[in-house]
């Protein structure tokens, strides 16, 4: 049995728990957004209410909808009380195995046997996390993308055992978001990040090979290929540590060479040249004007 979705908790308040929140507030949901630290809750809750004066300005919600959508997020740093009212768990919460397999363990024990499990993960098996539950049918990957707010596709994942009334569930809450729900399977780097890392990959040989320079190969497929943003500019935003993480995970998980991260993302990683959060990536960004940030 499944229960009607009403509550909602989000586990972690990190880039994506904060974006994730967001959304469910603006669409009505009363939303507890749980983190480790009062510090990391009150950031994301900076976060949001930034980002809904920037919709605000934009004229796409009204300033009486941005105090609602504020209203309904409450914040904690006790999990099991967190989530004990939950009919829908979204875990977001950093991208580490043991991390997850434990935030689902303590979500397993302390939510309503009736109680669907999300997790945002990018690229860690649905099925591996369910499998530490005792309601396997009723985990699924729930993949939000980066801004929350403003991205419209939800890749909905069925790990093995997930069932057909969780993710009919699910499919309809996302549908509720105004997001579009995409049906994955459970197979490394699902399918966007099957598709996006090998190419940002292969961007980052061109750049080692002396193929053209990141400036270079970004114009190509900007103007090129109408992407909206370079695969350089684009795994400086993602960052590199996740960027190779993820590769690392496709090259395990499917066993071809073909998704071999390049060994200039893995010397760019041990310097700590991580991208923007970091000031440096394939571009600097200490350099940049704020307007440019
Ligand atoms: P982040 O590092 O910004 O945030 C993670 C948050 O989780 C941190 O605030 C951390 O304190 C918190 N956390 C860690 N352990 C916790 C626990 N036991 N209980 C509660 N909170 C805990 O990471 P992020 O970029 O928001 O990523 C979160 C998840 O979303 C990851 O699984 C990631 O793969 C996935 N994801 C990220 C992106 C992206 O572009 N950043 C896109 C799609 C999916």
């Amino acid at each position: 049995m499944t229960l009607p979705i009403n509550h909602i908790t989000v586990v972690g308040a990190g880039t994506m728990g904060n974006g994730i929140a967001h959304v469910f507030a603006q669409y009505g949901y009363p939303v507890v957004l749980c983190d480790l630290k009062p510090e990391y809750v009150d950031r994301a809750l900076k976060t949001i209410q930034g980002n809904l004066d920037r919709q605000v300005k934009k004229g796409s919600i009204n300033d009486e909808q941005k105090q609602q959508t504020l209203g309904r997020i409450r914040t904690s740093v006790n999990l099991e009380q967190a989530c004990k009212d939950a009919d829908l768990v979204v875990e977001a919460a950093t991208e580490n195995e043991e991390v997850k397999k434990d935030v689902f363990r303590t979500l397993d024990r302390s939510t309503k046997p009736g109680c669907i499990l999300a997790t945002n993960t990018s690229s860690i098996s649905i099925t591996a996390i369910g499998a530490v539950t005792k309601r396997p049918e009723k985990v699924i990957g729930m993949h939000f993308m980066n801004p929350v707010p403003v991205m419209k596709l939800v890749e909905l994942i069925r790990g093995l055992s997930t069932s057909d009334q969780t993710f009919s569930a699910v499919r309809e809450v996302s549908g509720k978001l105004d997001k579009v729900p995409v049906e994955v399977n459970d197979y490394p780097g699902f399918v966007s990040n099957r598709i996006l890392l090998p190419m940002l990959n292969e961007a980052m040989y061109c750049v080692m090979e002396g193929v053209a320079t990141p400036e270079a190969i970004d114009t190509v497929m900007k103007l090129g290929m109408n992407h909206p943003m370079g695969p350089l500019t684009l795994a400086d935003f993602i960052g590199l540590d996740v960027c190779l993480s993820i590769m690392e995970v496709l090259h395990e998980g499917l066993g071809d060479s073909k998704y071999r991260p390049c060994p200039l993302l893995k010397k760019m990683v041990a310097s700590g040249h991580l991208g923007r959060k970091t000031g440096r990536g394939f571009y600097d960004y200490t350099k940049q004007d704020e307007s440019k940030k």
